[in-house]
């Protein structure tokens, strides 16, 4: 397949599904976690902060990255391939699905409503106890360990390594993967489960799976297509636009 068959694939497609990874950020200056070099991304190893034993051990430190990386994710703005996606959930309407695995809340701030974030995000905190989940208040005046309205302590709304993804999410991801006539990956390595499965899954049902990654990935020999650059011009080059 090349660029124009893939252009003529999403153009014509019913129901499309997008899965996106750290890189759709990239240009939003939010680091992935392989090219963080400054910040609270050096300081720490995510790999030794971001699970349910470090939080065991230190709530502190946990909680003190954690809000960092919220009030970040606030500073920055939606780039160009966030708000493409957006624009391509209103041409396709209720054939649309984009699960993302990112957790900085800015598809959803570009305007994506059919949406669903496989591994939580940085802007609400869940109840130890209950479950419930809260918005968390202003970085400013943000106290960690928040506490809930409930009066119990309160933990990152994040997927933590060893645990496992929201079950429903996961439904709603892989049937819209499963049924989708195009799937586009987007910004992430493909190594990381759900990532390979859920492009692997839209193969098999005879559908075409389009990659944007300025580099190859372990996905990239099993897919139909690849665009090999960064998200916004990637999407913009798909969706036959000129990149913002
Ligand atoms: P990842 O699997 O998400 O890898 C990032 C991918 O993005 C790489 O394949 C890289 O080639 C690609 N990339 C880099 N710049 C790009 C650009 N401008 N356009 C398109 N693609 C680009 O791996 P990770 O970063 O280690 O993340 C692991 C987990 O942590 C994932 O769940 C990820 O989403 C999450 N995470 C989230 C954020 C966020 O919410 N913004 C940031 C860091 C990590």
């Amino acid at each position: 397949m090349n660029l124009e068959a893939a252009r003529a694939a999403l153009r014509d497609a019913r129901r499309v599904a997008v899965l996106t990874g750290a890189g759709v950020s990239a240009e939003s200056g939010i680091p992935t976690f392989r090219d963080a070099q400054t910040g609270h991304w050096a300081r720490f190893r995510p790999e030794d902060l971001a699970s349910p034993d470090a939080y065991r051990q230190d709530p502190d430190t946990v909680w003190e990255w954690y809000a960092g990386r919220y009030r970040d994710v606030l500073r920055a703005e939606p780039n160009g391939a966030h708000y493409l996606l957006a624009q391509l959930e209103g041409l396709k309407g209720n054939g649309f699905l984009l699960a993302t695995q990112n957790v900085d809340g800015l598809h959803a701030r570009a305007g994506s409503q059919r949406l669903v974030e496989l591994h939580g995000n940085l802007l609400s905190a869940r109840d130890e106890i209950t479950g419930e989940v809260f918005a968390l208040p202003d970085p400013d005046v943000l106290e960690t360990p928040p506490v809930s309205p409930n009066g119990h302590r309160m933990r990152p709304n994040i997927v933590w390594f060893g645990e496992f993804l929201p079950e429903d999410a996961l439904a709603t991801a892989s049937e819209a993967f499963a049924s989708a006539d195009v799937a586009l990956v987007v910004g992430t390595s493909g190594v990381v489960y759900p990532a390979a499965g859920l492009a692997l899954e839209t193969l098999r049902q005879g559908g075409v799976v389009i990659e944007i990654n300025p580099e190859e990935t372990e996905l990239t020999p099993l897919l139909s297509f690849s665009v090999r650059d960064v998200a916004s011009r990637g999407l913009a080059a798909l969706l036959g636009q000129a990149a913002s």
